[in-house]
């Protein structure tokens, strides 16, 4: 970061006191049932990797795994199911690469309103199916271009494309709308200006990758991250992915000391990543994934689930540990 560029990567957290005039939830059905998803209990449940039981199904490394919502919607399906059968309350959508800038790399830029409408209706069912109120998350990940001035993509090109998705999201139903993965400011404030104007009632839950030094990639800091996503209207903010749930939880630490009142996100990778026979293996266990819950939860986490290597497995085991929560406002309480 080079001090006095007028960025938002530069920007201290105290220059979005009043969000910049950016809107926040309107409200109606879909915030009244985010609103009592966090009254219920104490800890939220989130779900678990998608992508690692997708490779795990047969996916190939390279392949959109946004196209298996079409070709394999029993298998993405299933993989919901599971989640959901192991605790999860907010479940995402197989839509992380479904903005037309990523899928543009398979020829599939025309398919955004398919791919993420079918997707979501996918998860609907399997919510509708196990008859709980878990909500069904439109998942949003990065374009995996650099903005200007930095890179080439213009913050107002960034903006349609994550309006184009979300709006196909929101049509095919979805509860919220849960943007991840992200390390530019820039990139993340665009993706809240896109969602927030297709879809002005859904929730936004904004999540950014810590993985370089306590950083983003791109030098955001935890406390830089919850100012400005906060001030510019997300509804939940945290951290995603990165190198295990040591790291995380530092950052949840961080973000809890900065924004007290801030609704917090902690979604860990099952650990670094090692390569093995050409596969990412992650090697924290179930056991040790939920015990690392239990301190994100101390930290101030409300909303904790799992990242890449997690599986319905690692989630039953957060879900169980929550489950000890005492449901807010009974006696013994800690809300
Ligand atoms: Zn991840």
């Amino acid at each position: 970061m080079r001090p006095g560029r007028r960025d938002a990567r530069t920007v201290e957290p105290m220059a979005f006191p009043d969000g910049g005039g950016r809107p926040r939830v309107v409200d109606g059905p879909a915030n009244e049932r985010w609103l009592a998803l966090l009254a219920r209990q104490p800890t939220v449940i989130a779900d678990g990797a998608m992508g690692t039981m997708l490779f795990s199904a047969g996916l190939q490394f390279g392949d959109p795994p946004e196209v298996w919502n079409l070709s394999h919607p029993d298998v993405v399906r299933r993989i919901h199911r599971s989640y959901l059968e192991a605790g999860s309350q907010i479940l995402m959508t197989n839509t992380f690469g479904g903005n037309r800038q990523r899928l543009s790399l398979h020829n599939l830029e025309g398919r955004v309103a398919e791919l993420n409408r079918t997707a979501a209706i996918l998860l609907r069912a399997e919510v509708a199916a196990a008859g709980t109120d878990a909500l069904v998350a439109g998942d949003i990940g990065p374009t995996g271009s650099i903005l200007a001035p930095t890179g080439t993509l213009d913050y107002d090109e960034a903006v349609d494309i994550f309006a184009e998705q979300a709006a196909a999201l929101a049509a095919g139903g979805v509860d919220l709308i849960w943007i991840e993965t992200m390390s530019d400011l820039l990139e993340i404030g665009a993706a809240i200006e896109g969602a927030r104007r297709v879809a002005p009632d859904l929730p936004i839950i904004a999540t950014m990758t810590f993985d370089t030094r306590g950083h983003t990639m791109m030098g955001v800091s935890p406390e830089q991250a919850v100012m400005a996503l906060t001030a510019w209207g997300a509804d939940a903010v945290g951290g995603n992915c990165g190198n295990g749930p040591d790291e995380l939880l530092a950052v949840t630490r961080r973000m809890r000391a900065a924004a007290p009142g801030a609704v917090l996100v902690a979604k860990s990778n099952a650990g670094m990543p090692e390569l093995v026979d050409m596969r990412a293996v992650y090697r924290v266990d179930p056991a040790t994934m939920a015990a690392c819950a239990a301190e994100m939860r101390d930290a101030g986490a409300r909303i904790i689930g799992g990242c890449c290597g997690t599986t319905p497995e690692h989630l039953a085991a957060m879900a169980a540990l929550a489950a000890r929560d005492s449901p807010i406002g009974a006696p013994g309480s800690a809300a």
